[in-house]
Formats: C-alpha cells, sequence, structure tokens
C-alpha cells in the first residue's frame, strides 16, 4: 500500500509548518510519495514565495532592479533551511538562481523554483529522496499534459525508489523546458503521482479540516462535510466554493482513488474524503453541501411557440460563442428561456451578445435582470428523497425570499436557485437551518 501526500503552501510556508508536515509523513509509513507546494503566506499580510518569484520576473522584464525582491525570496528560503537543513547548501542553491536571473531566465523556471527548493530541503531533512518534477512530468506540444508518457516514465523512475519529495507545479515541456500548471497547480501534481502510481488514497494536506456544509462566514461553525462524491462536488465547486485545483479531479477520479482533505495544524481531524461513491453508513444524509455567489445576470427570452421552433436555443447559443461567452445554466419553459451568465465573464459584451441574439433569434421580449446570485444546495441523497425541494423552497418562502430562477439538474443532485444578491445570505441560512 502506498500513499501520496501532498502539502499545499501555507502548510510549507516555514520551518515549524515544514516540521509539522514530515511529523505527519512519518507518522505512517504507507505515505511514500510526498509532493510539495512553495512557501505560502504565514500570516494575513505575508507573501507567497511563488508570486515573489513572478514579482522578480516583472522586474527583469521592465528591467528594474530585482535585488530587493530576490531578497525577500532568499530570507524566507534561508529562515527555512537554517531550521531544518541538514545537508543542504541553501546559499549554493539561491546563488545559482541569482546568476541565471543575470543572465535571462524564462517565467516559469524562475516560478517553479519556490517548490524546487521546499522539496530538496524537505527531502534532506526527511532523509527521502529528491526526485525532480521535470524528470516524471510531461507536457505535449499543444502545453496539454502528456498523461501516457509521464505515467510510463514516472513508474520507471520511482519503482526502486521508496520514499520520494517531488516538487509540485511543474514539468517538461515539449521542448525540454521547465514548464508550469497554472496557479495551485500543485494539487495536479499529486493528483498526477496518485493516479500514476497507484496511490490507495491522495491525501492533500491544508489549512482547513476539510469541506464545510455552507460558508462559515454566513452560518456560525457550519457541520463539515466527512464525505462528499466527486460529482457533489463539482456541483459546489462550480458556485465558487472551491478548495482544490479544478484540474486536480480528473486523475484521481478516473483511477478510482479518493481524495483526503487534511489540516496540517490539525491532523488528527479526519478531514474530508471525496470518493466516487459515499462510505457506507455515511450516506444517509439528504443534503451534503450549499453554496452561493453573487453578481450573475440573466438573459430572459420569451417567444409565443418556442417550443414549435427548430434551432432556437442553439441560435441564442451561437451568440454567446460568437462573442466567447460562457453559460451557467439555461432554465426554460415552453415559451422561455432564461440564460445565466457570470456578470465578471460578460466584460462588457453583453450589447453586443444581446444585438446578436435580436437578430438571430426575434423574440417577442427580451429582459436582464442584473445582480443575481445563484444557490446550489446538492446532496446525491436528494435524488431518491421525496420532498426536499418542497422543503427548500419552503423555508426560502417563509423567510421572504423571493426565488428569480429555479433549475434541477436531471441527476437530481442538485437545485440550483437564483435569488437577488441582497437575499444571499438570507437564503442560505434559511435552507441550512431547515435541514440542520
Ligand atoms: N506555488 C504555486 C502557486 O502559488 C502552486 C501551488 O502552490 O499549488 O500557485
Amino acid at each position: 500500500m502506498l500513499k501520496v501526500a501532498k502539502f499545499g503552501g501555507t502548510s510549507t510556508s516555514s520551518g515549524e509548518q515544514l516540521r509539522k508536515a514530515a511529523e505527519i509523513i512519518r507518522s505512517d509509513k504507507e505515505r511514500r510519495y510526498i509532493v510539495v507546494s512553495a512557501p505560502g503566506k504565514r500570516h494575513e499580510g505575508d507573501n507567497k514565495v511563488t508570486d515573489l518569484l513572478y514579482l522578480c520576473h516583472a522586474h527583469l522584464t521592465y528591467s528594474v532592479p530585482f535585488d530587493q525582491v530576490f531578497k525577500m525570496i532568499e530570507d524566507r528560503f534561508r529562515s527555512i533551511a537554517a531550521e531544518l537543513s541538514k545537508n543542504v547548501d541553501i546559499d549554493l542553491y539561491l546563488s545559482g538562481i541569482k546568476s541565471k536571473l543575470n543572465k535571462g531566465i524564462s517565467l516559469d523556471y524562475l516560478a517553479s523554483r519556490g517548490e524546487y527548493l521546499n522539496a530538496i530541503i524537505l527531502a534532506d531533512y526527511l532523509d527521502y529522496e529528491f526526485v525532480d518534477a521535470k524528470d516524471i512530468i510531461f507536457f505535449k506540444m499543444d502545453g496539454s499534459l502528456d498523461y501516457e508518457k509521464t505515467k510510463r516514465i514516472m513508474n520507471e523512475r520511482l519503482k526502486d525508489i521508496p520514499y520520494a519529495v517531488i516538487p509540485g507545479f511543474y514539468g517538461t515541456s515539449a521542448l525540454g523546458d521547465i514548464k508550469t500548471f497554472s496557479r495551485g497547480g500543485s494539487d495536479i501534481t499529486g493528483s498526477l503521482v496518485a493516479s500514476c502510481m497507484d496511490s490507495s488514497i491522495y491525501e492533500n494536506w491544508t489549512d482547513v479540516s476539510g469541506f464545510l456544509m455552507a460558508d462559515p462566514r454566513i452560518i456560525k461553525n457550519p457541520k463539515k462535510i466527512r464525505h462528499i462524491t466527486y460529482r457533489e462536488l463539482r456541483e459546489l465547486a462550480y458556485m465558487g466554493a472551491s478548495v482544490l485545483h479544478d484540474e486536480a479531479i480528473y486523475p484521481v477520479r478516473s483511477a478510482n482513488i479518493p481524495i483526503n482533505i487534511r489540516n496540517t495544524n490539525y491532523p488528527d481531524d479526519p478531514g474530508t474524503i471525496i470518493a466516487n461513491e459515499r462510505e457506507k453508513g455515511n450516506d444517509n444524509l439528504t443534503i451534503t453541501g450549499i453554496a452561493g455567489r453573487k453578481d450573475f445576470t440573466i438573459v430572459a427570452l420569451q417567444k409565443f411557440y418556442m417550443n414549435s421552433e427548430v434551432g432556437y436555443v442553439r441560435r441564442i447559443l451561437s451568440a454567446l460563442e460568437m462573442y466567447d461567452v460562457t453559460f451557467e445554466n439555461i432554465p426554460s419553459g415552453i415559451d422561455t428561456v432564461s440564460i445565466v451568465l457570470d456578470s465578471q465573464k460578460l466584460d462588457g459584451k453583453l450589447e453586443k451578445v444581446l444585438s446578436e441574439i435580436e437578430r438571430t433569434c426575434s423574440p417577442d421580449s427580451i429582459n436582464v435582470y442584473r445582480n443575481i446570485a445563484m444557490i446550489a444546495v446538492v446532496g446525491q441523497n436528494m435524488a431518491f428523497t421525496i420532498g426536499v425541494s418542497g422543503r427548500v423552497f419552503g423555508a426560502l418562502g417563509r423567510a421572504g425570499v423571493n426565488i428569480r430562477v429555479i433549475d434541477q439538474g436531471s441527476s437530481e443532485i442538485n437545485i440550483i436557485i437564483g435569488v437577488s444578491d441582497t437575499d444571499l445570505e438570507k437564503a442560505i441560512e434559511a435552507i441550512y437551518y431547515e435541514f440542520n
């Protein structure tokens, strides 16, 4: 049995945090492959090393002296190494990077050094082997991950290495250069190592004890979610409740490996398990979570006999496609259809989209409603429980919340409700306390 454990930026932000991570790693011999982020924030107002590395590169690009920013990075690693290092000459590594900076360095290479140095120091402290991500993670020419190559080479490289620390966030491009994932991408590295090495679980150690049933800024002490399925998480993440990088889900999900979100500061908390199926005995809650987000726009169209016009919705969607706008939902009736759009993604394109819809769809009326909040009430068991939506809508009615949109996916694991932005908090409270 082997476990892959990934430690995020707040878990690797200082010598003290890395010591906690090391204690966790040592307490379970099955934790064999460890993936680390760059040092993150130690406290409110602190800097993430990756942000500093990007900033450093921006200085280079504009030919502004970078010494001050680079010194902040050096100080971080010197202090981590001073606490943990046994054999690592951190100054040698730092001066190597600095001399590359003076000669010209790629953005991705520089950005990846936070993970690289953290992994070197932790490997040395644990007496684990350091395995560079550049030797085991590969991208294709089009920039997407080369999963087949990654799996093959990672297996070859790690087969005789029982314990290793691997830096997150990057791999090698098709041209042989260092290439990073998008921000937060160490989650993806962890997921890939877990999936390629057939790990029994992917532990993702962070600074929260898993997911909560609702936003703690709205609900005081919301219940923790012990178990959630990948599908449920997707429905909640889509409403902005994401803790994990989106792309980290696919590799482990398709290999049927559960993710366990754990808290480095409270290692005894069991955290949240995300899996394809919920474990027996943990499958009786009607609602798993509630997530909500403000600032959506609804475009509502009406046309008499819309249902007998072939291609009507396609023409609406073509207008969106034309201006590169994605949509969130399309609740519809016999002669009406509403398109729910994330206002931020509209970014000055609304008028153009509307005039294209007018031109190609000739609706009887078209109305735009702004400042809409969307709420997702999610639960795998809703599909089998009669009366859940009745309870949701009853609770909202008693709280005096006016519902603007209702949508339920055919999978019946979610109910999506649109309310005015100003009612978001009240609506989430009403639904939460109806079921708790
Ligand atoms: N250090 C990278 C970032 O800040 C990747 C990560 O931590 O997951 O985005």
